[in-house]
Parts: C-alpha cells; structure tokens; sequence
C-alpha cells in the first residue's frame, strides 16, 4: 500500500489497515515564548504508539520546555499539540480542567527531582493519585502499587520513606507513581541527572523494561549510549530548533548538521 516500512527496536501497534503505526503524539510548529525570549522555535514530533524518542541537545536549547508542553506543564506559544487523537491542545485555546485532568491522565512524567512526598511511604506515595486523580478504593490501590514496586525492583522498600531510599530507589519510586494512573505515554526529562552513575544505571535499567513492554516514551537526556540502545529516534535540539531528527545510528554516528556533529564530538 505504498507505506514505507522502517526498522523500530520496539513493536508499535499497527493501524487497522496495516503499515504505520498509530500516531499517539503529534507536536505541530511548537514554539514557546518567555517575553520577548523565543527559546522553542517550530519543533514538530510525531510519536507512534509504542515508539521511544530521546530528546538530545546542548544545556539551554529548549529540549525541557518542548518536552513540558506534551501534558501542559508549559503552555504552548504557537502551535498545536494531540494526544491519543483525542486530546488537543492548541496555543490559541486555554484548556479546561476536564481537558487537563484527560491530558495529565494519559501522559506521565518524571524529572529530575523525583518530588515524593516525604512524609508518606513508598506505597503510599504511589497509592495517593491513584485514589484521588482515579477515584480506585484503597485496596485496589494498593495492589496496584505493590504490583508496580515489584516491577521496579522495589518491593522490599513498600513502607519505607523515601528519604531513607537511595537518589535511584527515590527515582524508580517515582516512576511507579507515574505509572500507577496507566498512562499512554511517558515523558522523561533527564531522570539520571541527579544521581550517581551506579544508582542512575538501576533508574535505566527499569527504563529499558519500559521501552520493551511497549510503552510510549520522550525521554530528555543526556546519556547518549542509553539513548542509543533504547530510542527508536532521536531528535537533536540547538537554540531551540529540532535540528535533526532520525534513527540513533544515524543522528549519533553519521550527523548531517554541523551543529549536530559538533555537539557530539564534545559528548559522544
Ligand atoms: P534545556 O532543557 O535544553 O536545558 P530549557 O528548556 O530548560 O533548556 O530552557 C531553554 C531556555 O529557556 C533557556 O534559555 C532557559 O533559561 C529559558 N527558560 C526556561 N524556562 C523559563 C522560564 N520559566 N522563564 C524564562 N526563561 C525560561
Ligand atoms: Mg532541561
């Protein structure tokens, strides 16, 4: 039927008529504005379910901004955003709650910061939106937690406080409460970046199982290997453009930009 077919790392879920995937997430000339600041500039991104994206770039060129816009943590300037066909964001259009509460319910995230709160346990951390964004009873809940804290390698911990967890345990956490509200896709904005190289490998490591099983992902970061061995694409941001978009081996090791290639030589 004239679709071209392209090698994916992960199987993405095939549209009714065959050949290209389902697209879950399409970025359309996203620009963001601070004042009079342009720091995103037209990025487009179009991300098939089941597909995983890595987001590289130098310190400052927009890659965090861009990527909070895909659950409104960032309002886009220009441009329009859609999730799952279904849920639209558009620059010219404020969302309403319902919008929002959709939105932030079919795209989890996780930073840096992993933003537990500290005065519940692990489970409970994990059980809290489940009730509150899901409505789910608390047993149910906490099922569903167990079940992902086992996922994460993270069961021993249950009822543990996260000050008392190590930076890579705290971010695993994290990434179960993410999660815990079955979202469609997941963001990632340099999850390892705080953390010692050893505890970032266990937060990578549970990434990777992510990526196999399926799961939508944009990941921001820094580690270049990682995104190698997991991302499907990889789009390289400078100054707030997407500089170059494609396969790993090709953005990684046969860079077309300039920009690209000297943003490499300095990382990779
Ligand atoms: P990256 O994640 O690639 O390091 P960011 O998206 O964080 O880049 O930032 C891009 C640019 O936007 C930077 O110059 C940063 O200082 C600026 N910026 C980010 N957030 C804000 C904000 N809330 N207000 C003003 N400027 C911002
Ligand atoms: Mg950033």
């Amino acid at each position: 039927n004239g679709v071209v077919t392209v090698f994916k790392k992960h199987d993405t879920e095939a549209s009714p008529g065959g050949g290209a995937a389902r697209v879950l997430a399409e970025a359309k000339g996203i620009s963001v504005s601070f004042g009079p600041l342009e720091v995103v500039k037209q990025v487009d991104l179009t991300v098939p379910k089941g597909e995983v994206v890595a987001i590289i770039g130098p310190s400052g060129s927009g890659k965090s901004t861009f990527l909070r816009c895909f659950n409104y943590l960032q309002p886009p300037t220009k441009g329009t955003l859609e999730i799952d066909g279904d849920v639209v964001i558009d620059s010219g259009r404020k969302p309403t709650n319902a919008d929002l509460l959709k939105l932030r319910r079919k795209v989890g995230m996780c930073f840096q910061s992993f933003n537990l709160f500290p005065h519940l346990t692990a489970v409970e951390n994990i059980d809290l939106a489940q009730v509150s964004a899901l409505g789910r009873s608390k047993s149910d809940a906490r099922s569903r937690s167990m079940e992902l804290l086992k996922r994460v390698g993270l069961e021993a911990k249950a009822n543990t406080k996260p000050a008392r967890c190590s930076g890579g345990q705290q971010q695993r956490i994290a990434i179960a409460r993410a999660l815990a509200l079955d979202p469609e896709m997941m963001l990632f904005d340099e999850p390892t970046s705080a953390l010692d190289p050893e505890l970032g490998h266990e937060v990578l490591a549970v990434m990777r199982e992510l990526a196999s099983s399926g799961m939508t992902m944009i990941i921001v970061t820094h580690e270049m290997r990682f995104a190698e061995g997991v991302a499907d694409r990889i789009m390289f941001m400078a100054d707030g453009k997407a500089v170059e978009v494609g396969e790993p081996k090709q953005v990684l090791r046969e860079p077309i930009h300039e920009r690209t290639q000297k943003f490499l030589k300095m990382v990779f």
